[in-house]
């Protein structure tokens, strides 16, 4: 009964929430002043941080301690299966933006394309509406940002060290470790905000992005211990597809210097250059005297990208307590809500691999993370099928915007809210683009439901691959060619083409779309057609 009540309660929220919401800012300013305004939304967002990163997620190899990033989950909610649409930066990013896809935004790959900035997006909304709008960060989207009353983005991809940053005003060199700077910057621009209008200010880290540079204070934080392995770390990808065996993002062969620490990395200089070298040095020059190949090669450089990615999440997570701890020193914490998140996950030694790209789980499943005072019940966990495309549909309800109806994601507000019979999709679409560089991911389309996925490589392999994660959760089988499996395939490919229909996607993709090179097409125009139609 008690947890009807408060079911009911927090429904009874919502509709509040959005009623509150359904009027102007200037009403409830005239009407009540600041405590009446509409919630401020405090978006952190971490580029290639993944669930099994975060101690809230419960990893088996228990690989680092996020404290800070805990309590908000002991604080809000845990969405245990937020799936991307195109597992890479700048698509994610737009969609973002946009709550499209990336064939409705243009922006498919992080190669070749340039975020339309004239199009849509919900900061310009909020900030039409009334809200101030910030983003303080990565952006990498190509054009400026719109839609913000202050911005100071990152040059490009960024840099760990002394990065570059960007305003209006210009270009110019930051001094200090980029997770801190942006840090630094979201606070100042946090104190000095208009009190009596809500905020959106978006948050966006670089770490843990490759080439995973640690804060000086965290090199060797984990005192040379070792990291437990990934079961499928020497993956062979027996009965798997051509695309997943052609792969270029390996530890055995794609790992470079740079991501190893054998050459410096940019903007590092003075003492933090001489701290530095104090670490890796002689680190390395044991590495040379071992001389370690094969397996042990491998098994060498995934205990350095731990350190040096687990390292960066150390600082992530550092970032987020203090902001956590701004809201509380302004007296916000009750009237702002915040959501953590980033632009995919990442492979930290699944299949051999790091990056991101693939369909598979832990590339294509990404943190989320929101405290939602009044409306999510502390400590609880959702683990619906939700994405990117949801994030500024509920970023425009809480807002009491209406969603325009071009928009592909549907507010989370009925998810945060608790309500066990809420309506929901059963099932997500997804579709990869960028080829052949970097790492040689063929392009690929499927459908993830909570138990199967169905993946479609295209062009000129046609190959398909159908996974079951109750029976094999790591992934490394394909069940596509087993007859017990013709009927889930049946309504896995039935599905997949009505969520080609519901997304409009359809059409052939267009050549720059993969960024890099065109893809080999097919035999015929009809394969690239419906997938419905497709042979084995
Ligand atoms: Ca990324």
């Amino acid at each position: 009964m008690a947890a009807i009540c408060l079911l009911a309660a927090r429904l009874r929220s919502v509709a509040l929430l959005l009623l509150l919401a359904a009027f102007s800012i200037e009403a409830f300013t005239v009407a009540g002043g600041a405590t009446t305004l509409p919630p401020n939304i405090l978006f952190i967002f971490a580029d290639d941080l993944t669930c099994q990163a975060l101690s809230t997620y419960g990893e088996s190899r228990h690989l680092l301690e996020t404290p800070n990033i805990d309590r908000l989950a002991r604080e809000g909610m845990r969405f245990d299966r937020c799936l991307v649409t195109n597992s890479i930066c700048g698509p994610s990013r737009a969609t973002i933006l946009t709550g499209k896809y990336s064939h409705k935004n243009g922006f498919y790959n992080n190669a070749n394309c340039r975020f339309d900035a004239a199009q849509p997006t919900f900061p310009k909304m909020l900030q039409e509406a009334g809200w101030q709008t910030a983003v303080i960060g990565k952006w990498h989207l190509g054009s400026a940002p719109t839609g913000f009353d202050h911005w100071q983005i990152l040059s490009g991809q960024g840099i760990y060290y002394n990065p570059p940053m960007i305003t209006a005003a210009g270009k110019q060199v930051e001094r200090g470790y980029v997770t801190d700077l942006i840090t630094d910057r979201s606070i100042e621009w946090l104190r000095q905000r208009d009190q009596n209008r809500p905020f959106l200010l978006m948050t966006q880290h670089k770490a843990p992005h490759r080439e995973w540079s640690p804060a000086i204070r965290h090199l060797g934080w984990d005192g040379d211990r070792s990291h437990p392995e990934p079961p499928t770390l020497f993956d062979d990808f027996t009965g798997r597809s051509t695309a997943v065996r052609e792969h270029d993002m390996g530890l055995d062969r794609t790992f470079t210097p740079l991501d190893a620490k054998f050459v410096v990395p940019p903007g590092i200089d003075g003492d933090d250059l001489v701290a530095w070298n104090a670490h890796y040095e002689p680190r390395n020059e044991a590495f040379r005297a071992a001389a370690p190949a094969g397996r042990d090669l491998v098994r060498w450089r995934y205990q350095r990208y731990m350190h040096d990615y687990l390292a960066c999440v150390k600082a992530i997570d550092e970032s987020v307590g203090r902001l956590l701890d701004e809201l509380d020193r302004e007296g916000i914490a009750d009237e702002t809500v915040v959501v953590l998140s980033s632009d995919q996950g990442f492979f930290l030694g699944e299949h051999g691999w790091f990056d991101k790209r693939w369909i598979f789980e832990e590339s294509v499943r990404t943190p989320l993370i929101v405290r939602w005072p009044g409306l999510t019940q502390p400590g609880s966990h959702c683990d619906r099928i939700v994405s990117l495309i949801d994030f500024a549909p509920t970023f425009l309800a809480l807002a009491g915007l209406p969603v325009p109806p071009d928009m592909q994601g549907r507010p989370l507000q009925p998810l945060l809210a608790g309500d066990p019979d809420a309506p929901w999709r059963k099932s997500l679409y997804y579709h990869y683009y960028e080829f052949p560089e970097p790492h040689h991911v063929r392009p690929h389309r499927g459908v993830i439901t909570e138990r199967h996925k169905l993946v479609h490589y295209e062009g000129d392999l046609d190959e398909w691959e159908l996974l079951d994660r109750a029976v094999d959760p790591t992934e490394t089988r394909s069940f596509h060619d087993d007859p017990a499996y013709a009927d889930t395939l049946r309504e896995l490919r039935a599905e997949l083409d009505r969520l080609r229909h519901e997304v409009d996607d359809l059409g052939p993709v267009p050549s720059e779309a993969y960024g890099t090179a065109p893809l080999p097409e097919p035999p015929s125009a009809a394969d690239r057609g419906d997938g419905a139609g497709q042979g084995t």
